[in-house]
């Protein structure tokens, strides 16, 4: 269902899930003057923890899912990782934003490779895999190495194996289930820099851009973000226009994150999309005339878009479930740093490898930023490890 008019102030905006993206999408909400429901597992969750009420529910599960109607104006997501089927019933009663057509397509790496090679976007040569002797065959055509993947479900680097030799094929069939999950191998593609960019599209079609990122990951987990990120004017300008393409051609109503892989050449070739606000732009938060979470909520409620626009440089740092001891002694100590700011998602279990907060290093260039991110982290006791670069 459609409305012509936009929400307003007062009115009710349902979220699906309650991770920190939905903590974050909340407090820009509450600050415009809208009322939050979320629905997720726990009210200890990080975004019901700020919302104005809590629904428990699991998200994949449709009949929780509906629950929602009754509650909500409008409804959007923090995860694509969510009914889809329940969505498209949702949305025959009330707004859902981004289209459930758009989630589907999101949440499962194979369409999500077809929509894109349907436009004509670059993708990584992909295969689907439904049998070991499938698996066989494509790592002959695909070569190694080749990543095999779940189709859905897999978020920071779960649900992927790394194949190197056509003799691991069984192993890695196996690990990921032995066929019950949808699988998809990917080639590896020879990236020189992996990028992102988030784009914003209004319900009237208004594009709304932020600066293109570039990204580190560490065991599969992202664990530092450049912003903007240190590429020729040209490549940034494509990458922009290519995520703005592909939001306008999904005709989504919300953001869009599209995570790339630059060639040597010049190239890009995209990975994955996110039709949701992206860990990648925590740094719109301090740094730019509208956050991704403020941009989010305008966008939903049908409001014009914000700027994008970065008002300086900055570093963000993920703070893990192994980090974050570390980062609440040295609090007092960072806090005496005007230019960096912690934030922290009030998760209640540190577990190695989840995502606990981050930390934003602001700098008058993005080669200060990256030295005093550096110098932050070393501080912390951590390694700067063998795969950080300055740009
Ligand atoms: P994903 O879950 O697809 O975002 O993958 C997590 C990370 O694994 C990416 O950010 C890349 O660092 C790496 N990766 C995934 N797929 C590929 C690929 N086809 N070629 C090279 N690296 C990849």
């Amino acid at each position: 269902m459609e409305p012509s008019q936009p929400f307003l102030p007062g009115s009710t905006i349902g979220i699906l899930g309650s991770g920190q993206l939905g903590r974050m999408m909340t407090t820009a909400a509450k600050h415009m003057g809208y009322r939050v429901v979320v629905m997720g597992a726990a009210p200890t969750d990080p975004a019901a923890q700020v919302a104005d009420q809590w629904i428990p529910g699991n998200i994949l599960d449709p009949s929780d899912v509906i629950k929602i109607k009754d509650q909500a104006d409008v409804v959007t997501i923090e995860t694509e990782n969510v009914s889809a089927e329940a969505l498209a019933q949702l949305a025959q009663t009330i707004p859902v934003r981004p289209d459930p057509g758009i989630v589907a397509i999101a949440q499962d790496r194979l369409k999500e490779k077809g929509t894109l090679s349907d436009m004509g976007v670059p993708v990584a040569p992909f295969r689907s895999i439904e049998s070991l002797s499938a698996l066989e065959a494509a790592l002959k055509e695909l070569g190694v190495p080749a990543i095999l993947k779940t189709t859905r479900g897999g978020y920071d680097g779960k649900g992927q194996v790394r194949i190197t030799d056509p003799t691991q094929a069984a192993k890695a069939f196996q690990e990921l289930g032995g066929g019950a999950a949808g699988l998809v191998l990917e080639a590896v593609v020879p990236f020189e820099r992996e990028i992102s960019v988030v784009v914003a599209r209004g319900v009237d079609g208004q594009i709304g851009h932020y600066p293109v990122v570039e990204n580190e990951h560490r065991g599969g987990i992202l664990h530092r973000s450049v912003a903007p990120a240190p590429v020729p004017a040209a490549v940034a300008q494509k990458a922009q226009d290519l995520a703005a393409m592909i939001a306008a051609n999904l005709n989504l109503t919300g953001l869009l994150a599209v995570e790339m892989f630059l060639l040597e050449s010049g190239d890009l070739v995209v990975n994955e999309l996110a039709p949701r606000p992206h860990n990648s732009g925590h740094f719109t938060l301090d740094t730019c005339v509208t956050s991704q979470f403020e941009q989010v909520v305008r966008a939903v409620c049908g409001l014009g878009l914000g700027s994008g626009e970065q008002l300086r440089p900055a570093v963000m740092l993920n703070i893990l479930g192994e980090h974050l001891d570390a980062v609440i002694k040295a609090y007092p100590d960072l806090s005496l740093d005007p230019l960096v700011k912690v934030h922290l998602y009030g998760k209640t279990q540190a577990r190695p490898g989840r995502k606990m907060g981050h930390i934003l290093v602001i700098e008058r260039s993005v080669e200060r930023a990256a030295a005093k991110a550096a110098l932050v982290w070393h501080s912390l006791g951590f390694e700067p490890g063998s795969s950080a670069r300055t740009p």
